[in-house]
């Protein structure tokens, strides 16, 4: 299959052609005709699986054939960073259709608010919102959302999971009640079930390879004490010939800490976290982007918010409070089918947590011995010990500036 199927116009074309995206991704197959035919769809694919282009390349192909006057397609998404992620996107893929959107989400100053409010009332065509902020804006009474003819819910899991729901059920009591409803989803636990039932008209249902990382990830893991990790982490950095890394820990306080021993270690990387202001986040991620910095520690606020080509390696230096925070962490890696690999480390106490991930995979993780000069690590009996600690789920929420078309980017996949 390939783009050309979908009779796409000669701008959308354009715009993929830009971005580079020379052949459908399976979900982009499987989702594409049924979205053009006007069918609602429950999806349960991951990120990394071209997910967002899926809903995006219908939704624009029908806008660009309508008018123009009226906000006419809503977006929602748990965090800033995938507003941003989504919005970037659309800019790329309408760049010739000239199709407007923009990221509407929490923080910043009045006079971002202002632009937000402005762009909605102006009837921007597409409308890519955390449900925070737009409940806000939709309670100063200013947006109308009563033209919306598309709404997507992206990473619904994630948004309930971050307490949205009813901020959510709201927001759909202001649209249209005819209209195509498009729900993305990473997991599909009962909640999810229960909120497509009540907002869902009879979906059709695609699942993409429920709860796997992508194939063309290398998965790795190693068995560690605490006192290991350090040596480990910068042996891997500076033996392996690594552009880009991510490193994943749970909690910000070890990402600062780590952030710090790494740079005296003379290696080349930046903290990301929750008390970063949306400029340092976008300068610590531009850095990153332009491969002038090699390497991020992050906590998950990062696997949520990144969308960089070409990450060759993912570390979690700890292993994540929730199995399916796992599979988006390594998701960063080998994004649309390429290669990359995860390495994980495991220590005493998380052995447990991590057998609960390779039960969700349905596979062992092959483990990879310590350095000799490391010494040993434990030995791996996960049926005797408890996970440890709790994530950090937090959604960030800083400024953001009023949309503004650029170029689209070449994304040049592998
Ligand atoms: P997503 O799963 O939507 O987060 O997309 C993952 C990444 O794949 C993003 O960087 C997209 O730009 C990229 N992508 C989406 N569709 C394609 C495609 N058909 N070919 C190549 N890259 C793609």
């Amino acid at each position: 299959m390939t783009f050309s199927d979908f009779n796409f116009d000669p701008q959308l074309l354009e715009g993929l052609q830009s971005m580079g995206y020379v052949k459908p991704t399976p979900i982009q197959s499987q989702a594409i005709p049924l979205i053009l035919d006007h069918k609602d769809l429950i999806a349960c694919a991951q990120t990394g699986t071209g997910k967002t282009a899926s809903y995006l390349l219908p939704v624009l192909q029908h806008i660009s054939i309508s008018e123009k006057k009226y906000t006419k397609a809503l977006i929602l998404a748990p965090t800033r960073e995938l507003a941003q992620q989504i919005d970037q996107q659309v800019e790329g893929l309408a760049y010739f259709a000239g199709i407007s959107s923009i990221a509407v989400y929490g923080g910043g100053d009045g006079m971002i608010y202002e632009q937000q409010r402005r762009a909605m009332m102006d009837g921007v065509d597409i409308v890519i919102a955390t449900p925070g902020r737009l409940i806000a804006h939709l309670a100063s009474g200013a947006i109308k959302l009563s033209h919306v003819q598309y709404l997507v819910l992206d990473e619904a899991d994630r948004m309930l999971d971050m307490g949205f729901y009813e901020d959510i059920i709201k927001i759909i009591s202001n649209l249209p009640k005819e209209r195509q409803t498009l729900l993305f989803s990473a997991t599909m636990p009962p909640k999810i079930r229960t909120l497509a039932n009540t907002i869902l008209k009879d979906p059709e249902q695609i699942n993409i390879a429920i709860s796997q990382p992508a194939s063309g990830i290398s998965q790795q893991v190693y068995m560690v004490y605490d006192n290991q990790k350090i040596k480990l982490i910068s042996s891997i950095l500076k033996e392996g010939d690594y552009k880009s890394v991510l490193i994943f820990c749970s909690r910000k306080e070890t990402v600062k800490d780590l952030n710090r021993t790494l740079r005296k270690e003379g290696i080349k990387s930046e903290a990301f976290h929750s008390d970063l202001e949306q400029e340092q986040r976008e300068t610590v991620l531009r850095a990153f982007k332009s491969r002038s910095l090699p390497v991020i520690i992050g906590t998950d606020v990062l696997s949520r918010g990144i969308d960089v080509e070409g990450i060759s390696l993912v570390i979690n230096f700890d292993v994540p409070p929730d199995p399916e925070d796992y599979i988006h962490r390594i998701g960063r890696t080998a994004r649309a089918e390429t290669t990359g690999t995860a390495i994980t480390f495991v220590n005493e106490k998380d052995q447990r947590r991590f057998s609960f991930i390779e039960n969700l995979i349905g596979r062992e993780i092959p483990r990879i011995s310590l350095p000799a000069e490391l010494g040993e690590g434990p030995a791996y009996n996960p049926a005797v010990k408890r996970p440890s600690g709790s994530g950090n789920r937090r959604n960030g929420n800083k400024k953001k500036v009023w949309v503004k078309r650029n170029k689209p980017q070449q994304n040049n996949p592998k």
